[in-house]
């Protein structure tokens, strides 16, 4: 029982939340969370929409309408943030041609993801965190390619979004890599999403965390009379699509349905994100995307990486996906006029405190194991300090089975803890922390064998 040289920094109980948490927040975070802005974010929509449609195989030759103005637009404001990074932002527009493929696709068409990619700082700091929105738009038909879709809220929220949480890096030094992208063809069947995933593969990228922001605006429901932008969703997958066949017995012999990858980022975003954003509760909702619906995270997800969405809490369907018109009275369209940006600064602001967190925290602690060699009703945790980064310390985390989010947090600088909780009764989990208090994703243990 030697080492209780650990302090419980927080504990988070579900019922007594306000009365327990000591919230402790990174000054240089909040600070660059008190910079993001309503007005950034509405010019940037307003701007979007102003290229008629965002349609995937509307014109790329056109300097004021269509797909290819528009991309060109948001490279300039990558391009404008890159002077200021010194050097650290790259802006490239990732263009290759997309085939006919007789279903959304109905000929070649040149197809492009706008990045800007903001180096880390460590050379020896190869994780990279991705921040993404979708660039195109559409109406009714999918296949409607003239029509003007201003898609304002789906998705000039998710990009603005982007776009804004660049603006603010830009001047940051982070130790990891943080890619900020406009994707395109989402509305074709997550085309953009896709590259860019086979890219990551293929390149071998360290990805730790993709958070992808698709419709995010709008406060209000069309059904219910329902306002609320107190609330935003994030969507995650319980069972992993990747490699499901090959996890399955581990993931029922340890209990471990509600552990996955984005599960876990789930759990982190929510935390850290309500750390610095007020009035605004993330709403964990435990499905890889809305019923029968998908997003440019799931091509992330199937390939193995952590990847959840962010969407609002109500969607309005009258404003989504519709051909611009009046009927009865009723006003169909996706346009900026529908949109809360007050709610859209509070939900970009969480995106920015989770890349920055991120981004400034060490890596995961590596072979994180738990002891399991006697039978015991304590726990003792074991673990290896993280490759990239140099921790001051790791928590603990530990919640118990039934619980949503993680309960107790303990505090060590040693690469082991024991503690006087059951393993049989409780789940536990260690991050590594940084000098500024910035804790990385946590790694659940494995039996030591
Ligand atoms: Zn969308």
């Amino acid at each position: 029982m030697k080492k209780y040289a650990l302090q419980i920094v927080l504990l988070l109980s579900f019922y007594s939340s306000f009365s327990q948490q000591i919230i402790t927040r990174d000054p240089e975070i909040a600070a660059l969370v008190s910079q993001v802005s309503r007005d950034s974010l509405q010019a940037y929509v307003n701007k979007l929409v102003s290229f008629g449609t965002r349609h995937t195989m509307s014109v790329t030759n056109d300097k004021k309408k269509g797909i290819g103005a528009s991309r060109q637009w948001v490279l300039s404001k990558f391009q404008q943030f890159a002077s200021q990074s010194e050097g650290r932002i790259t802006a490239m527009i990732d263009t290759w041609t997309l085939k006919a493929d007789g279903k959304r696709v109905d000929k070649d068409q040149e197809i492009g993801n706008v990045m800007a990619t903001l180096k880390g700082t460590d050379p020896s700091d190869n994780r990279i965190f991705i921040v993404s929105g979708h660039i195109d738009s559409r109406v009714t038909d999918v296949m409607n390619r003239t029509a003007d879709a201003p898609g304002a809220n789906d998705d000039g929220s998710g990009t603005a979004a982007v776009i804004e949480l660049a603006r603010i890096l830009a001047k940051s030094k982070f130790s990891a890599t943080i890619i900020f992208v406009a994707v395109s063809g989402e509305e074709q069947g997550l085309l953009g999403a896709e590259h860019l995933a086979e890219k990551a593969v293929t390149e071998k990228w360290n990805i730790e965390a993709v958070l992808n922001n698709d419709i995010m605006g709008s406060n209000n429901s069309n059904e219910t009379n329902i306002i609320d932008n107190t609330r935003l969703r994030v969507f995650s997958e319980g069972l992993p699509a990747f490699e499901i066949d090959k996890k399955a017995a581990n993931i029922r012999q340890y209990g471990l349905e509600n552990d996955g990858k984005a599960r876990q980022l789930a759990r982190y975003v929510k935390e850290v994100g309500e750390r610095y954003v007020e009035n605004l509760e993330v709403v964990m909702v435990y499905r890889n995307d809305r019923f029968l619906r998908g997003g440019d995270h799931t091509p992330f997800v199937t390939k193995g990486f952590a990847a959840v969405r962010f969407s609002e809490m109500n969607e309005n369907f009258l404003h989504q996906h519709q051909d611009l018109r009046t009927e009865k009275g009723v006003e169909y369209g996706d346009f900026s006029k529908f949109m809360d940006f007050e709610y859209l600064r509070k939900n970009t602001c969480i995106n920015l405190a989770n890349l920055a967190n991120l981004a400034k925290s060490p890596g995961m602690p590596r072979e994180v194991l738990i002891e399991v060699s006697g039978l015991s009703n304590s726990t003792t945790l074991t673990w290896q300090a993280p490759e990239a980064g140099k921790p001051k310390g790791y928590y603990v985390l530990m919640r118990e089975t039934y619980q949503p989010f993680w309960q107790k947090k303990f505090f060590t600088t040693e690469l082991k803890l024991a503690l006087p909780y059951s393993k049989d009764n409780y789940f536990f989990a260690v991050q590594a922390v940084s000098e500024s208090g910035n804790e990385s994703l946590p790694v659940i243990p494995l039996p030591k064998r």
